[in-house]
């Protein structure tokens, strides 16, 4: 009885664990073992007849900013590291620079790239330049992105979640630099952390260890975005995208200064402060790196989640096309590698779906949960019309958490 008491309560869920819980060392160690474990249960599903699924990178920042620190060759070599095959850039503007004709654009070294921007609380992809150009107006902004073909995401819809969205390709579902803002608890203590030599010795050994685990500890499920995404699909299509927010900064070192001090830097500020170092860093030389915190490397931020596409080939109208299309997936690759997975709609009257490995499927319609299920496929029947779009979940150092999100389809008549 005891026992038998003992194995649900290991089997069932427990609450959902704070930053600070994830990244020690007993929880690190437990998510590295699910991931294995995962790893090896996972079975290959093909992708539709005709297509690949490849991953994408949208919104990454190389060589656009004084805050970015990334470069792009850098960012090619993370890309084909991880598997990526499309990089949609997303600069931040500079007046002096044509983000269009004055960037990367098409294959390198196997990767395609395709230049666009981030302003005006979008992302932009346009088919060609529009430096110099003038607009008058949040329409004719839009307009001027989408001529002949050019596509516009809402970005950061967390701060602007009742933004029209009719004239949309899409929107950021999931955004990196979202999530690790909301982290006050351990924002607080990463700062204090920072004063204490021994906590720069204990994150430094974790990085080294756990990097995909550490970085993966501030991912949550960001329920006001998805909220206004089921609003928004209502009325419009709108393609559910990843947003890495990668730039490679988050970097902080702690410098020897003179006999008994050290200084602490970021590569966005100098100088955040000094540290009283201990008897054992004093005799280290005046002027050494004694540890480097380098968070958010672009392999780890491309491992983190992605937008995976369906298309006929790695081309750029292929990879315009699936994402106007929706033919598109958001997953966090770093739990377990998603490619394969598929949700369709089949005979007018089906949702059909599959996963590489068993997960918690959470099957949504016009916003609301109407099934929840243990397994790794689905074929079920359409009892009535609406908007659906489905989550699978992974039981992961003991907490369930978010790993595939579906785009929406749309199910309007029964048969
Ligand atoms: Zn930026
Ligand atoms: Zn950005």
């Amino acid at each position: 009885m005891t026992a038998l008491l003992l194995i649900l309560l290991a089997a069932a869920p427990a609450r959902k664990l704070t930053t600070l819980e994830r990244v020690q060392v007993a929880n690190l160690e437990r998510v590295r073992a699910d991931r294995q474990r995962l790893a090896m249960e996972r079975r290959r599903i093909p992708p539709p007849e005709g297509f690949r699924d490849v991953r994408a990178i949208l919104h990454c920042h190389a060589e656009d900013a004084a805050h970015t620190a990334g470069t792009r060759p850098e960012l090619l070599a993370a890309a084909k590291k991880t598997g990526v095959s499309a990089v949609l850039l997303s600069d931040h503007v500079r007046p002096e620079r044509d983000y269009i004709n004055d960037n990367w654009r098409g294959l390198r070294d196997g990767v395609l790239f395709i230049p666009g921007s981030e302003a005006e609380g979008f992302l932009n992809y346009p088919m060609r330049s529009i430096h110099g150009l003038q607009w008058s107006s949040r329409d004719e902004y839009i307009s001027l992105i989408r001529r002949d073909g050019g596509l516009i995401f809402l970005s950061h819809v967390e701060e602007r979640l009742d933004h029209p969205m009719d004239r949309l390709d899409g929107l950021e579902i999931y955004n990196r630099h979202t999530d690790a803002n909301d982290e006050t608890e351990y924002r607080q203590w990463f700062r204090k952390a920072l004063s204490d030599p021994a906590a720069w010795a204990d994150i430094s050994g974790k990085l080294e260890r756990y990097h995909e685990e550490y970085f993966g500890a501030q991912q949550d499920y960001l329920a006001p975005i998805l909220a206004a995404w089921d609003r928004a699909t209502q009325t419009h299509p709108l393609t559910g995208i990843a947003a890495n927010d990668a730039h490679h900064n988050q970097v902080f070192t702690l410098t020897k200064r003179d006999g008994r001090t050290a200084v602490i830097d970021s590569f966005e500020r100098k100088n955040l402060g000094t540290v009283e170092l201990p008897e054992a860093l004093r005799d280290r030389p005046d002027g050494e790196v004694l540890y480097r915190l380098d968070f958010d490397p672009y392999e780890v931020s491309f491992r983190n989640v992605s937008t995976h596409l369906w298309v006929k080939s790695l081309t750029e109208p292929e990879v315009r096309e699936a994402l106007r299309a929706g033919r598109a997936y958001v997953a966090h690759d770093w739990l377990c590698d998603p490619t394969g997975f598929r949700f369709e709609t089949a005979a007018g009257n089906r949702l059909t779906a599959a996963s590489p490995v068993r997960a918690h499927f959470r099957l949504l319609r016009d916003g609301e949960p109407v099934l929840e299920q243990f397994t790794d496929s689905l074929d079920w029947k359409i009892p009535s019309p609406g908007v659906y779009r489905l989550e699978l979940w992974l039981d992961v150092g003991g907490e369930r958490r978010p790993w595939i999100y579906s785009n929406p389809t749309y199910a309007t008549q029964q048969r």
